[in-house]
């Protein structure tokens, strides 16, 4: 047996019934509501006023029920109605950042995955020391700009979309350099992004076995960045800046990669790195995670990111992938969490898998 991450108490609202496969209608929802009613789950898509009328259009995605609520974070009033309706929240990337992590972890709902992840990756900071301490390859971080050595990344805390995250070529580059607020110097790191979706399973004793449980590939993809992705093709910097042009990160779709065969070892490595230093620093990340990192010429693997829950570059991936074909058919993450759920209250094991 792993560890339990829930209470009875929290568990009594979905203990001896089908759960409801719930989330917020929006990033990756219809995956997730599609992979929950493969697997024979009832669903229920949370909207603010009317349900989206695009829905509409997505028979096999749409929810069977739709609660709505005034504000999106008007959520917590709704929690006895998410209790009767025995859900289960599924967190995706928007869900926690519209309702805010600190009071999406409050939430007296059972949740898929440990929301103890939360703090650790709504603040940069403790996201680095997990990610150093798993022994994990990281940008280099300068406390200062004198001690900056090469090209660097200027970013914002909770830039959306690295808006207005700043480039700068060398030290000479930041001098005239004046924050607007907390921020971090990072090494501007040469190479290519690979966002690699792993799912980690506590339950499965078979596979690529890491703590008590097993980590899975299911997917990769990249994400398309505008304006930074195009800009090279207007040349130098100098010159787009005397142009007003200044490099955004705002992520506008995805596109599917794959990593040469013999680098996956590597990104297992990693994968397996975080999930075995979260189970020391909070009892496990669990379900869905992306690791995000730059590929570069020496074939080293920079980590610059983590995202602890279905991330939206899996929607390219709703009947397979590449990985999640070697898998199992037609595995979506959305489908795999959904597999996962039905395990744990199959084997009496939900505690470890819901918080
Ligand atoms: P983040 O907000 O950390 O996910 O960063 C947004 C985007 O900035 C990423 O998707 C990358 O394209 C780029 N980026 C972030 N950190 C670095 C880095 N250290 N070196 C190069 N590019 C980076």
């Amino acid at each position: 047996m792993g560890i339990p991450l829930a209470s009875e108490s929290r568990l009594a609202s979905v203990r001896d019934r089908v759960p409801t496969v719930a989330t917020l209608c929006s990033h990756s929802s219809l995956q997730i509501f599609h992979g929950a009613r493969v697997e024979g789950f009832p669903t229920l898509g949370i909207c603010v006023g009317p349900p989206p009328k695009f829905y509409d259009a997505f028979p096999l995605g749409r929810p069977d029920r739709f609660l709505s609520v005034p504000k999106v974070k008007d959520l917590p009033d709704a929690v006895d109605r998410l209790r009767a309706e025995g859900a289960i929240l599924v967190p995706h990337g928007s869900f926690v950042e519209y309702v805010g992590a600190e009071t999406f972890s409050s939430l007296d709902v059972p949740v898929f995955g440990n929301r103890a992840v939360l703090g650790w990756e709504s603040d940069r900071r403790k996201e680095r020391e997990w990610l150093d301490s798993a022994g994990v390859s990281m940008p280099k971080r300068f406390e200062d700009p004198s001690e900056v050595d090469g090209p660097v990344i200027v970013k914002y805390y909770g830039a959306k979309g690295g808006k207005g995250f700043f480039l700068a070529k060398n030290r000479e580059a930041l001098e005239d350099f004046t924050p607007t607020g907390p921020h971090v110097i990072q090494e501007y790191v040469l190479g290519t992004r690979y966002y690699i979706h792993f799912f980690y399973s506590p339950l499965v004793d078979r596979g690529y076995r890491v703590g008590h449980g097993s980590l899975e590939l299911l997917g990769m993809d990249r994400r398309d960045e505008a304006n930074i992705d195009e800009l090279y093709k207007l040349g130098a910097q100098e010159e787009l800046l005397k142009a007003g042009i200044r490099p955004t990160f705002v992520v506008t779709g995805n596109v599917p990669v794959v990593l040469r065969e013999s680098l996956l070892p590597r990104a297992f490595d990693v994968g397996a790195r975080i999930i075995e230093r979260s189970i020391e620093l909070f009892g496990g990340m669990v379900g869905p995670f992306c690791v995000e990192g730059i590929m570069t010429e020496e074939l080293e693997f920079k980590v610059f990111e983590i995202s602890t829950r279905i991330v939206a570059g899996t929607n390219l991936f709703i009947s397979g992938s590449p990985y999640a074909d070697l898998v199992a058919p037609g595995l979506s993450m959305g489908r795999r969490i959904a597999q996962e759920i039905r395990r744990g209250r199959a084997e009496g094991r939900l505690a470890e898998i819901l918080s």
